[in-house]
């Protein structure tokens, strides 16, 4: 086991640090903190993103992706402003889904603007009874000749404002057993009709997310993603990667905030001495170091054993659960070291909680990780 970064690590981190503060920050620090980004911002990021090489990191180079090994890809997600890193992944998720599952000539047509950041795509699964559950979609898709015709809605759905693709899960009628067979359609917002409405919501203000209403959207039957009944698989695969990834989000936020109290610490003064030198002050900074620590490593862990082709359905449930809820309460110390500053919004910090406050929603609920894992311990399921 070695616990330091290999040259190619530190350039790695170094440029995707480096390339989010020059070029992704100015973006956002030139748009309302609390509003959806406009696509055109949108897509400067995107081609900052492309410049990294993070488009399509878990698609091979032969095919025009990024070939990363899952620790490395998360290493650098972990350097980017979480809001953008959430966008990414939907993008990036969806991109992977279009490749291993579409024919040559959607392939061709899709993934050369989606890998250079020239066109943004989203994945909508989630519906009002199909959230945690996520195998009872009922958004319907009927086919007709050349054609097929989709009907429901989606909610909680991660760029689709901004999407010029969405990949849109859905039942195409029943199987034997009268289970309903689960399909995708991926559809072109140019050539597609449905409806769009943005969620306001706590955190990540300047991201998208959005309902989505389809009411017999036509598609073209070309546009079906994989096989009948293959959906559950490919999302545990995409889940087992993301979770981890969504915790280092966590661990970005957190780190942000350790270091503002530290530095605050340090400086500002009660009782005649600086407040650094407190114990109990020592002791929330120690409690907020240690926090985000055991977040990074479980995380960085979990990917690793994506990498090494171990099943992580557990490892990656934990790191993902435990890392967003250590980083909310990182963050909260974090807080009550900076006194009253800690909750004005001058300082920011109140705005990394809430941000973080999000994570704990998708990509499994902290109680079904809790599940996935307990699952994986006694080899039980306890879902039903
Ligand atoms: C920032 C963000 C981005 C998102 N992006 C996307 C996206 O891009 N695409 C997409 O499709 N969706 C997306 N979602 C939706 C997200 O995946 C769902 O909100 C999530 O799966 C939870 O579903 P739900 O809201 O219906 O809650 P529910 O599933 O209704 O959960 C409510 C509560 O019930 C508990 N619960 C449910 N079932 C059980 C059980 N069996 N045992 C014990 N407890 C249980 C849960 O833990 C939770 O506490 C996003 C959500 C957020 C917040």
């Amino acid at each position: 086991m070695n616990f330091s970064l290999s040259e190619d690590q530190e350039m790695m981190v170094a440029a995707a640090r480096r390339m989010s503060q020059e070029r992704i920050e100015p973006v956002l620090r030139q748009h309302p903190i609390d509003k959806p980004l406009p696509k055109s911002a949108m897509l400067e990021i995107y081609a900052v993103l492309a410049e990294l090489g993070i488009t399509a990191p878990r698609v091979p180079v032969e095919a025009g992706g990024g070939g990363l090994k899952m620790l490395d890809y998360g290493m650098m997600i972990e350097q980017l402003p979480p809001v953008v890193a959430l966008s990414l992944i939907s993008h990036e998720g969806t991109i992977s889904r279009i490749h291993a599952g579409c024919p040559k000539d959607i392939r061709e047509r899709y993934l050369p603007d989606l890998i250079a950041g020239r066109k943004i795509a989203c994945t909508a699964n989630t519906e009002a009874g199909a959230g945690s559950d996520s195998g009872a979609v009922r958004t319907r898709l009927k086919v007709d000749g050349e054609h097929a015709f989709v009907t429901g809605s989606k909610m909680w759905i991660t760029n689709a404002s901004v999407a010029d693709v969405i990949n849109v899960s859905c039942t195409l009628g029943n199987d034997d057993n009268g289970r309903p067979i689960a399909r995708r359609v991926l559809m072109d917002r140019s050539e597609c009709e449905f409806e769009v409405r943005e969620t306001p919501v706590m955190g990540l203000q300047q991201g998208h997310l959005s309902e989505v209403v389809f009411e017999g959207t036509r598609v073209p039957v070309g546009h079906m993603i994989g096989e009948a009944g293959d959906a559950a698989k490919t999302l545990t695969m995409a889940w087992n990667g993301n979770r981890p990834l969504l915790g280092l989000m966590c661990v970005h936020l957190a780190q942000k905030a350790f270091d503002l109290a530290l530095a605050h610490a340090k400086a500002h003064k009660q009782f005649g001495k600086l407040i650094a030198a407190h114990q109990l002050v020592q002791q929330d900074l120690a409690d907020v170091e240690t926090l985000i620590v055991t977040a990074r490593l479980l995380c960085y862990s979990a990917l690793d054993a994506i990498d090494r082709g171990v099943r992580a359905n557990g490892s990656s449930a934990m790191a993902k659960r435990y890392a967003t809820q250590a980083c909310e309460r990182a963050i909260q110390l974090a807080m009550q070291v900076h006194g009253g500053m800690g909750i004005s919004q001058e300082l920011g910090i109140e705005r990394m909680w809430r941000d973080a406050r999000m994570f704990q929603v998708p990509d499994g609920m902290n109680g079904i990780l809790a599940l996935i894992q307990g699952r994986e311990l006694v080899g039980i399921g306890a879902f039903r």
